[in-house]
């Protein structure tokens, strides 16, 4: 397949599914695909490799750019400190402190200070990995302890993992800067969710989320009740097309602590989530957009 397509596996919260999905869906994609790449985005907690045991091959060590300030040429006028938005820099009388683990790497500093006093340095927040599960390529990031910005460690993930043929991407929990910044390459982001008033209120925020950034979404409802009018209201009046649903089993629940992914578990499941590869690649091309809401509710 010459065509490229990156889907987003997102849930507004975590405890969804959200992983099991996403692993499921890249093994099934990587049955009938050439060039399959599962890329887990969480990287203050990844846990995709426990359901894709891949062999890691290669480790590449993750810089940003910090501060570092010349003493000799510093004049402690302050104006470094006060400019930046993230009290990463304190000027006291004769010790400039630089808080590296809070820098956003905005190059304000060293862009304006006075004296020029200002050099660019480095430092490392985490590593990206990858490897191969089968023919399908596996990366994941993981972030240093201590570390609080996330988002360039997906940036430099994505970097490296995107590529041509379907590209999974597995989100972070949530709807903050992470999530924005795993979502914005995508093509398209599939919401999973579950049909409680919960499920229902975190997929409202991650829907808002998406509209937001104009990107084409889709619903899955995980564990399935058959009684699922909380999500299936809310996806009509929202036009978010409903994919399809997995229904409650105990044994994918048993299987997740065993650390098996769902299609492992489920084999017979494995049609669903090709068919929604299908439909994701047919709206992503402009013939089953938002208008197909109308199928909410409707299992292909
Ligand atoms: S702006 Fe430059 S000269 Fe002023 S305190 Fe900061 S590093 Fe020193
Ligand atoms: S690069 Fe930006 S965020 Fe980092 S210390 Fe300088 S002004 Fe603050």
């Amino acid at each position: 397949m010459g065509e490229s397509l990156t889907v987003a596996v997102a849930s507004g919260k975590g405890g969804t599914g959200k992983t099991s999905l996403a692993t499921s869906l890249a093994r099934v994609a990587s049955a009938q695909y050439e060039r399959v790449a599962y890329l887990d985005c969480d990287v203050e907690e990844p846990n995709g490799h426990i359901f894709l045991p891949a062999t890691l091959e290669r480790k590449e060590i993750i810089h940003v750019e910090v501060p570092e300030i010349d003493q000799e040429k510093c004049d402690y006028c302050g104006y470094c400190a006060q400019i930046c938005a993230f009290n990463a820099l304190a000027i006291l009388p004769g010790a400039p402190l630089v808080f590296a683990n809070l820098c956003h790497s905005c190059a304000g500093c060293w862009t304006l200070c006075p004296q020029k006093a200002i050099r660019v340095g480095k430092r490392g927040i985490g590593v990206v990995e990858t490897g191969h599960l089968g023919h399908m390529e596996f990366w994941q990031g993981r972030l240093d302890p201590g570390v609080a910005t996330s988002p360039p460690l997906i940036d430099a993930l994505q970097k490296r993992g995107l590529g041509p043929g379907i590209n999974i991407l597995d989100a972070p929990p949530g709807t903050s800067c992470p999530v924005v910044r795993t979502v914005e390459r995508a093509d398209f982001v599939l919401l999973v969710t579950e049909p409680t008033p919960f499920g229902r209120h975190d997929l409202e925020l991650a829907a808002a989320m998406v509209r937001q950034m104009g990107l084409p979404a889709g619903v899955v409802i995980n564990r399935s009740s058959g009684d699922d009018g909380i999500i299936e209201d809310f996806c009509r009046q929202s036009g978010l097309p409903l994919l399809g649903r997995l229904p409650w089993e105990r044994r994918v629940a048993e299987g997740y602590a065993a650390g098996l992914c769902a299609v492992e578990v489920m084999p017979r499941w494995r049609p669903l989530f090709l068919d929604w590869l299908q439909r994701i690649r047919e709206i992503v091309a402009g013939r089953g957009g938002e208008g197909s809401a109308g199928n909410c509710g409707a299992e292909r």
